[in-house]
């Protein structure tokens, strides 16, 4: 391995034999959705020619289908016809004006294909599918087999160096590998033996039709933490299978969509699952990737270090920073925006149908529309606020060249997010004040601390421009006895530190109500204790039954009585992110939280809080009430600056309140800051 002085083992080039990559990242498949839009293949070309240009060394595309009954939805991207080809070649011939490779990666959803004409290795219906698969039938096999070998053809004469394919994540060919789903009794299924026949029939016809000089990259699912997945052998056994068909990499696949174990989402300690593919490297010799939760070059060195693997596949890390790899090569890893595993614009966008992007880079996938010119009209601007939105807008806006000056009341720069960075589970927000810290810095952007201000300060100090990013006030409550001092508000818990007693009535159950109850119901986070996570999750590496899943209970004893209250009559918690919201409630009721729903709060009173619920009042019998209940927007300045004649403009949460997340904030603080 050459050694270069920086990230030694993640910078050096990895030689596959017939072609070099230029480092050990691969970025790892992501659909974007740009794949279904109108003239998607543009933009999506000028997508991963960012990524490229910023010294990725591999990148694998979002997953296309060999066929129609594969496609994830009715109108899903398939390459299977010859004038699919071309619009491909944008996305090649962008890549390769720098030293990056890329593989379309093939995925068969099979059962959980959204649609009417999904198939699977038998008809057994997946819990987050309302389509019920039909069983394929032999001819129907050999012609997918046929199909992910066309596909492959078409994917070297479109440019792409290579294909993966996917095996894992509970699509088709992991619906095969496992008695899970596959309960034929043909030569399909049965042994091992059998059921990854598919995998490596497909393994063999790609490399047939595509030759030797074509990279083969197999994911495979080495956890799929749901009963009746693979055990050990069995997963053994496929990779070698896999292997000696013609793989030239092997890619870790952890957990299908519908286990119960979460596998990125923030919350999963960083790089969690690599012991997996270490465990595996001792069985193979072609060079093994691992995955999930890995979002640092520094994390990423030290899994390559450690042995775990030969390359990192990071996926959302490229959508928050597409020069991750160049910025890591030149030493400056402070300089990278850190993607802090929220779901929020990506994964929860696609599971709606909606274009993917990224929380902390709301330019990520609208490289062509949402874009950071120089300015030559530099402009002095006032922002008032250093939260999200004040943030992004000062670094967007002293890019394009205008000189910006920041206020906040507050001793550190963060607003809100320095509430969020303490709830157990959320620690990587700190990474994005970090970001921003560092941003300033090299921007020379002017910060004034502990600096409330008056609109007549600002309307003094002549500013071409003020920026209100003030943010919210938490909303106030009518309820009897309201004033009484044992209600607290969510700032006195998360701001103040306030001391909150052992019995708690949470009024308000959105995002932070539950975080809130997080706060106060975990008692240490496991974000640095991978052992201990794995364990609480039920997730054992000694694999002692099939997929993973331990059958040992882990015993709770919950040190606060806490009770999440809502006033909607839908489930607690219905409106938490697509992907996340059941990671949040597993954790609540883990606690031992109650979680009501449907209740009136009729009165506060030094016993506790008085509702009703389902027409019957109850006293629940707490030490404290604290108010979760939404906020208003904070824009008291507004009118007066605008009667002064001063040029404002309101953004994030002095804007909009309802609704309000990091995530709209800063897209239009971006999207201000590109027009301003
Ligand atoms: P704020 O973050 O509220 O910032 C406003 C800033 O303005 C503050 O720093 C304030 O001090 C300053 N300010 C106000 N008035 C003045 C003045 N007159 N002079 C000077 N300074 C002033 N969102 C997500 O998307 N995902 C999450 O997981 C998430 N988790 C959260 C967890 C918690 C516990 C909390 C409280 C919020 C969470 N949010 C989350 C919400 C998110 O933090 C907010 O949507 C976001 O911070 C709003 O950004 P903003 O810049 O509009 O306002
Ligand atoms: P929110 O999500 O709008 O929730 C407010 C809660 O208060 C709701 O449960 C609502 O439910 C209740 N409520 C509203 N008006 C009330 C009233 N007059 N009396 C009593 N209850 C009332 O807002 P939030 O929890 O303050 O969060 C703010 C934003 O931050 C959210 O938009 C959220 O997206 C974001 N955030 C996100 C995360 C995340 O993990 N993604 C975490 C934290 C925060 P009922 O009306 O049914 O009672
Ligand atoms: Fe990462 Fe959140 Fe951005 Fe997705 S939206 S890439 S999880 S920071």
């Amino acid at each position: 391995m050459q050694e270069t002085s920086i990230y030694p083992h993640l910078l050096a080039p990895l030689d596959l034999g017939f072609t070099t990559l230029a480092n050990r990242t691969l970025m790892g498949s992501m659909h974007t959705g740009l794949e279904e839009e109108k003239h998607g293949f543009e933009k999506l070309a000028a997508f991963y020619e960012a990524r490229a240009k910023g010294g990725v060394g591999l990148i694998v595309t979002g997953g296309i289908s060999p066929n129609a009954r594969g496609r994830l939805a009715p109108f899903g991207c398939e390459l299977s016809k010859f004038w699919h080809v071309n619009k491909h070649k944008a996305i090649t011939d962008a890549v390769h004006k720098y030293d990056t490779k890329i593989c379309v990666q093939l995925l068969h959803a099979g059962r959980y294909s959204y649609h009417p004409f999904s198939v699977s290795a038998s008809k057994v219906k997946s819990p987050i599918n309302p389509f019920t698969p039909s069983a394929m039938s032999v001819r129907q096999i050999k012609s997918t087999i046929k199909d992910f070998a066309h596909s492959s053809k078409l994917a070297a004469k479109a440019g792409y160096d290579g294909v993966e394919i996917m095996g894992s994540e509970g699509y088709l060919i992991n619906q095969f590998s496992c008695v899970k789903v596959n309960k034929r009794s043909d030569e399909w299924g049965g042994p091992i033996e059998n059921r990854m026949r598919l995998a490596v029939d497909i393994v063999k016809a790609v490399r047939k039709k595509v030759g030797e000089k074509f990279i083969i990259i197999f994911r495979l699912s080495m956890l799929d933490l749901v009963e009746g997945g693979n055990s050990w052998q069995d997963v053994v056994t496929m990779g070698k299978a896999v292997e000696a068909a013609g793989a030239t990499l092997i890619n870790t696949g952890i957990g299908w969509h519908e286990a119960r174990v979460p596998t990125i989402a923030t919350s999963v300690p960083r790089a969690a699952f690599t012991w997996v593919t270490e465990k595996m490297k001792s069985e193979l010799s072609i060079p093994l990737v691992t995955t999930n939760r890995i979002n640092t070059p520094e994390i990423a060195e030290q899994v390559l270090a450690n042995g775990h693997a030969d390359m990192v596949s990071m996926a959302r890390p490229f959508l928050a920073d597409e020069n991750f790899v160049n910025k890591a090569a030149a030493d400056k890893s402070d300089e990278i925006n850190t993607c802090i595993g929220c779901n929020q614009a990506c994964l929860d966008h696609v599971f709606k149908q909606q274009r993917a992007s990224c929380l902390v880079n709301p330019a990520a996938c609208y490289e062509t529309e949402l874009t950071f010119e120089k300015t030559n009209n530099s402009k002095s601007i006032a922002v008032v606020g250093a939260g999200p939105a004040g943030l992004a807008f000062s670094v967007y806006a002293a890019q394009r060249g205008h000189k910006v000056e920041l206020f906040d009341r507050m001793s550190e720069i963060g607003g809100q997010f320095n509430f969020a960075k303490q709830v157990p589970g959320k620690e990587e927000f700190f990474e994005t004040l970090r970001y921003f810290n560092k941003q300033i810095e090299l921007l020379n952007i002017t910060v004034n601390l502990n600096s409330e201000q008056s609109a007549a300060q600002l309307a003094a100090q002549g500013f071409d421009e003020v920026v209100l990013a003030t943010g919210i006030k938490p909303r106030d409550l009518a309820i009897k006895g309201i004033n009484n001092p044992i209600v607290k508000s969510y700032l006195q818990v998360l701001r103040d530190k306030e001391e909150i007693g052992k019995k708690v009535a949470i009024i308000g159950a959105g995002g932070i109500g539950f975080d809130v109850a997080t706060f106060l119901s975990e008692e240490k986070s496991l974000t640095t204790d991978v052992d201990a996570w794995l364990k609480e999750w039920g997730v054992d590496k000694t694999f002692k039954n099939n997929g993973a899943l331990s059958k040992e209970h882990v015993d709770h004893q919950p040190f606060r009585e806490i009770s999440l209250l809502q006033r909607k009559t839908t489930k607690v918690g219905a409106g938490l992110g697509k992907t996340t919201g059941w990671i949040h409630r597993a954790t609540l009721a883990k606690n031992g939280v109650k979680m009501i729903k449907g209740v009136s709060y009729k009165a506060v009173t030094d016993e506790g809080l008085l509702i009703e619920v389902d027409g019957k009042e109850q006293m629940i019998n707490v030490d404290n009430v604290i108010i979760c209940a939404g906020q208003e927007p904070n824009r008291d300045l507004y009118q007066e600056l605008i009667d002064a004649d001063v040029s404002t403009h309101l953004i994030g949460g002095a804007d909009v309140a309802s609704e309000l997340d990091a995530k709209r904030a800063i897209r239009q603080a971006a999207e201000l800051a590109a027009s301003i």
